[in-house]
């Protein structure tokens, strides 16, 4: 239960200003979450990190010398949109690239993403780091689907260290994901959590039992036990984790014993003292332990134990020093010390300007314009078809969400297309106000669609026809890259990744813009009717798979509707 609120929904904009207030020699506010409050050095690499609020101090807290250089807030247990991924690594970014780190969970692979497209089509190296350290969340041979949870701290803290200690993007990116690989943890819960302002918990845990491997929003465990001693509670997330040890390792490992939200510091040592004696009879040193709260999910009952599995390398960086508002280690930061020089400069969604650009391809902007008009025509007729479809297995938002998408699209387009902006520019903004103004999943790939299509385009030429070909293919490529389906999952990618193809084979056959952008339309609206046959494997609708045969996928069918409106404009080329 939180006692102390104001507004329900405000709550986690205003814990965010408080904490700023409370830190303003190490964070500053910007767009979207915080970043460093100092300039850090030229060329730096910048590790941003984030994921929902409701964790503190992840991620806030961990953002300073030796550690983040940035944090996007979502709400309370939700993603940051991209648009706040976007605006944060934008501040952070000090023309070094710019690493983006968070626990993977769906929402936040989706619009970290979305965000990478968007910088990487301004020219921003950027690379993904995505924490998968809860081995109760998945096989051990699909390790990478695991989801991120308590194992973000020393990921994090390790890879802050080696930027810090010089790390180029290259180098930092190799660490992260060493580190990543060498993260394990397991953690228990004993009660659920409320969402400030709430009545009732998200979930519960029956009195008198322990949920192992519970996630921090109350995503299922591997088992319900009853709840034992602390010593027996120790020996369980010991014993898990050990069962993971690979054959061969060093015999040194960093831990972190992590309370959740209710559990005392008092109880954390009591369940520390047998963890301790347990590493030890197994033979592993502790370097450097840390008890405490690190990765918490509001007022949730339980703990959670990680270990890092050192090397010299690993070791070094998990001991450097490092100061950050919630996160503290002694001696010397190497790089900006208190005379840095606090930022200016800050970048905010919507003051960017629109650069400067050659007629021919300003003429481009205004075919994609009117390409964007006749979307938002095709999905306002389509609504209710498409939200039908999509109510059969899904949430029945998707016509919704494809109007306000690409209604939001348009409007950004004109507002590009009265500044004088190229096709390029045009399609980069449109894309990002059709997440912003969609939210959902498909708003998300096809914000990143049209974000890759422009990054493909130039504002200072017009495209020929092959780049045209490219610049589509790229928009279907950003969308397997990001929603990560497969042909068969009953997806958009259904009738996208057919598109794809026979797009670029009649193109190559007889270089005919238009006629090729017929086929591969025609090509995906059979695809599309195809995934009737499917059971969905992904998305929302995986839970109600079986219920979604019979109705082809709502994705995949407005896929190629819009298909045929670009087959129709280029056709009138
Ligand atoms: P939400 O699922 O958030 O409610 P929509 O209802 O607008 O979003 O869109 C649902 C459609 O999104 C699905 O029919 C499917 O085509 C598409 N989709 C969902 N997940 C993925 C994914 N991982 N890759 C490609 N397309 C996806
Ligand atoms: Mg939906």
């Amino acid at each position: 239960m939180t006692h102390l609120i104001n507004a329900p929904s405000a709550f986690a904009a205003e814990a965010l200003a408080g904490f700023v207030a409370a830190h303003p020699d190490h964070v500053m506010p910007v767009h979207g979450g915080v970043v460093r409050a100092r300039q850090t050095p030229q060329g730096q690499p910048a590790l941003v990190i984030g994921g929902g609020s409701g964790h503190y101090p992840a991620f806030a807290g961990w953002v300073g010398p030796g550690m983040g250089h940035g944090a996007p807030c979502g709400n309370i247990f939700a993603s940051p949109s991209a648009s706040q991924v976007h605006a944060v690594a934008r501040n952070a970014d000090n023309g070094g690239g710019v690493i983006l780190g968070f626990g993977n969970y769906a929402g936040d692979v989706l619009h970290f993403g979305a965000a990478a497209e968007k910088l990487r089509a301004e020219g921003v190296d950027v690379r993904i780091v995505a924490v998968t350290d809860d081995v109760a969340s998945g096989p051990v041979d699909q390790r990478l689907t695991r989801r991120g949870i308590a194992g973000d701290l020393p990921v994090f803290k390790i890879t802050g260290a080696a930027i810090e200690a010089g790390a180029d993007l290259d180098e930092a990116e190799r660490i992260a994901r060493k580190a990543n690989d060498a993260t394990r943890s397991l953690g228990v819960a004993f009660d659920g959590c409320t969402l400030p302002g709430a009545e009732e918990a998200l979930f519960h845990v029956e009195p008198g039992t322990m949920g192992v491997g519970l996630g921090i929003h109350g995503e299922p465990g591997v088992e319900d036990r009853p709840l034992g001693t602390a010593d027996e509670v120790a020996d369980l997330l010991v014993d898990g984790l050990l069962a993971e040890l690979p054959e061969q390792h060093t015999g040194r490992v960093a831990m972190l014993l992590n309370g959740l939200g209710t559990v005392k510091y008092e109880e954390l040592f009591v369940v520390h003292r047998r963890v301790a004696e347990r590493l030890d009879d197994a033979g592993l040193t502790v370097v450097r332990p840390e008890v405490g709260e690190f990765v918490t999910s509001l007022d949730m009952s339980g703990l959670s134990l990680t270990l890092v599995l050192l090397d010299e390398e690993l070791e070094r960086h998990w001991l450097a020093p490092v100061d950050t508002p919630a996160y503290r280690r002694g001696g010397a930061v190497v790089g900006p010390s208190d005379e840095a020089p606090a930022r200016t400069d800050l970048y905010a969604p919507g003051t960017e300007e629109i650069p400067a650009a050659a007629a021919e391809s300003q003429a481009c902007a205004g075919e994609a314009l009117r390409l964007l008009e006749s979307f938002e025509a095709t999905c306002a007729a389509h609504e209710e078809e498409l939200g039908r479809m999509d109510a059969v297995a899904g949430d029945g938002d998707h016509g919704q969400g494809m109007r306000l998408g690409t209604g939001g699209a348009v409007t950004a387009a004109r507002r590009a297309r009265d500044g004088g902006a190229g096709v390029r520019t045009l399609l980069v903004h449109a894309g990002s106000a059709w997440a912003e103004s969609a939210g959902g999943t498909s708003g998300a790939l096809w914000g990143a669609a049209l974000t890759a299509a422009g990054g493909a385009l130039r504002d200072d030429a017009a495209p020929s026809d092959a780049e045209i070909v490219e610049a589509l293919g790229a928009a279907v490529a950003a969308v397997a890259r990001l929603g990560g389906a497969q042909p068969g999952d009953k997806t958009m990618m259904d009738a996208a990744t057919p598109y794809a193809q026979a797009l670029a084979e009649a193109f190559a056959r007889d270089a005919h813009l238009g006629s090729a952008a017929q086929q591969a339309a025609s090509t995906a609206q059979q695809a599309a009717a195809a995934t009737a046959d499917l059971t969905a494997r992904l998305g929302r609708s995986r839970v109600l798979g079986e219920k979604s045969r019979g109705t082809p996928d709502p994705g995949a069918v407005s896929f190629g509707m819009l298909a045929a409106d670009v087959a129709a404009r280029l056709g009138a080329r």
